[in-house]
């Protein structure tokens, strides 16, 4: 798989051809502000190569992809978040809109038990 995809806004976003507020970075992710907000602190956590879905992560990749769950922690800090909601989107059917692996993180309200 490529490392990148040319029309890919995530993409887009890491190689700085379009603006985004980006509040972490490592060496395989980074992590922005989502533009249309769901709660009062919502970021995107998304790996510097370009995976279209979950469903797309090659065997090499799993190590590299454990910052999925390092990372979090990291913005609750950051972000002063007693607790929040992951999510990750996968497919038309599971509402995801860009194609290019990312996962959410909200917080700042209180979480309802219903995840629909
Ligand atoms: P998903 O439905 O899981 O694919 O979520 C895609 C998310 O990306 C949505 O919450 C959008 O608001 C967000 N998004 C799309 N374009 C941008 C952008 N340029 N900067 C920040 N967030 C974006
Ligand atoms: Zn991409």
């Amino acid at each position: 798989m490529e490392q990148f995809s040319k029309n890919c806004i995530f993409c887009k976003i890491i190689r700085h051809d379009i603006h985004a507020d980006i509040v972490y970075e490592d060496n395989d992710f980074f992590c922005i502000k989502d533009i249309n907000p769901k709660a009062p602190v919502h970021l995107l956590i998304i790996p510097k190569k370009h995976i279209a879905t979950l469903n797309d992560i090659d065997e090499d990749d799993f190590l590299v992809m454990t910052g999925f769950f390092k990372i979090p922690k990291l913005l609750a800090k950051q972000f002063n978040l007693a607790g929040y909601r992951t999510v990750i989107n996968v497919n038309p059917e599971g509402g995801q809109e860009v194609y290019h692996l990312h996962m959410h993180v909200l917080g700042g309200r209180q979480m309802k038990g219903d995840l629909g």
